[in-house]
């Protein structure tokens, strides 16, 4: 019965492609933002309360904002991290071919 079944058949075939190339894309979307991620650095900046003293660090695992990230150079005061970043690099060398 043909008639009875190629609707529901190409019906079946499309949501199958569909998902199968929304899936692809969503892998390689992570995939891609995963590289760039690699390629930048995480910075933590940390400024003092007191005298407004900033300084910038790589990003721990237990930083946030709001954090007490250690003392000022400068006064003794408390370094609290105001912002966490990504730093990109402007001149990453691109010749690494696989
Ligand atoms: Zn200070």
């Amino acid at each position: 019965m043909p008639l009875g079944f190629d609707p529901i058949y190409i019906l079946l075939i499309a949501i199958v492609v569909f998902l199968a190339s929304y899936m692809a894309v969503t892998y390689l979307r992570e995939a891609s933002t995963q590289k760039k991620e690699d390629k930048g650095k995480v910075i933590s900046l940390s400024k003092c309360l007191n005298c407004g003293y900033t300084s910038s660090s790589t990003y721990n695992k237990e930083d946030y904002v709001g954090r007490r990230s250690g003392k000022c150079p400068k006064c003794g005061g408390e370094l609290i991290i105001t912002a966490i970043y990504l730093e990109t690099q402007t001149q990453a060398p691109r010749e690494t071919a696989s």
